[in-house]
């Protein structure tokens, strides 16, 4: 009797194990920040095959799209509900972050805070201007990526809020590929990615994956698009389990040294060919991984 009671208990906790990971899985977040002002443009292909993937794998699919919600792109002191405390001299990063302590910013904004909060994944999808985000998309860093919310002065980097979330940015662009590698017209892509993935991501703690690059969707044959668009959607079966992408983590530096890389580290990293990142090349290759 205890044998079958024993076998009955594994074999229940067996299943309980396997519902609680099934549901784990099928309990995931997305929020998908969309930055494209047409229905029928490719950006928007690109969001409706992930939102597609996502949901064939039980996940919860949430889009931002930003220009349909006429998001507001300008930090302003609308931003901050009743008087700020220096109208004088306002400053939105302090006005903001006493905003958030005290629950008085702008709705728009709590219900962005609301999504981020939620989500075990963030995607930006986005055509590429002028080199960065649409203004739109900047105006939702800048306004709902809030100090206080987003990262503190204490929870910056490796050691940033989000460290349990993934990020990625998908993004299409006018030049091709070859145009944006390091011999190229436009110059090294991973340069032009480094102040949205380390300055933004990175910066807020984010898992960072490695961008999805759409290039030239306006200038390939037909062909080329429906291969991009069904990379996209093969990516996207994997995505959970993808490695994220290396950074420097926060305590490589010293704070006491004017937060620069320890002596030690520095003296370590003398003989390696390459730099540590993009931004942290000390006179050296990127590493081959940056992107
Ligand atoms: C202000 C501004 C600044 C810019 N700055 C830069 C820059 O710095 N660097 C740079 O490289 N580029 C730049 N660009 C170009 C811009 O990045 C590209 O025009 C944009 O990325 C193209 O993406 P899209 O979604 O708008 O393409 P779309 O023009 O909407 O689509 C491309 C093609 O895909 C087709 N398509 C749509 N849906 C599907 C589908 N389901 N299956 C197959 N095909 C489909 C469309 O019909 C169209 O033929 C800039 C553009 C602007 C307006």
């Amino acid at each position: 009797v205890f044998t079958m009671a024993k076998k009955t208990f594994i074999f229940s906790k067996s299943i309980l194990i396997f519902y609680a990971n099934s549901k784990c899985v099928s309990a995931r977040n997305v929020l998908i920040v969309l930055a494209h002002q047409s229905k029928s443009s490719f950006n928007a292909a690109l969001k409706d095959a992930a939102v597609e993937v996502f949901k064939s794998q039980g996940c919860r699919v949430t889009v931002s799209d930003l220009y349909a919600m006429n998001f507001k792109a300008t930090a302003t002191p609308d931003d901050v509900i009743a008087e700020p405390r220096d109208s004088e001299n306002f400053q939105y990063g302090r006005e903001t972050l006493l905003a958030c302590q005290e629950g008085r910013l702008s709705g728009d904004i709590l219900e962005e805070h609301r999504k981020v909060k939620a989500a075990d994944l963030i995607i930006f999808q986005f055509p590429m201007y002028w080199f960065s985000v649409p203004a739109i998309m900047k105006g939702w860093i800048d306004r709902v990526l809030t100090q206080g919310f987003a990262f503190t002065l204490q929870s910056i980097y490796s050691n940033g809020v989000f460290k349990d979330k993934k990020a990625m940015l998908s993004l299409t662009t006018g030049a091709s590929g070859a145009m944006f590698s390091p011999s190229g017209l436009n110059g090294d892509l991973n340069v032009t990615l480094w102040p949205l993935q380390n300055g933004v991501l990175n910066f807020c703690g984010f898992q960072v994956l490695a961008p999805q690059l759409s290039h030239s969707p306006g200038y390939c044959p037909p062909e080329t698009r429906a291969t991009m668009l069904a990379a996209w959607r093969g990516r996207l079966q994997g995505v959970w389990t993808e490695e994220s992408l290396a950074f420097p983590p926060t305590e490589l530096f010293d704070p006491q040294g004017g937060f620069v890389l320890r002596e030690e580290v520095q003296a370590a990293q003398a003989g390696v060919k390459y730099g540590l990142s993009v931004g942290h090349h000390l006179g050296k290759p990127f590493p081959p991984d940056s992107q």
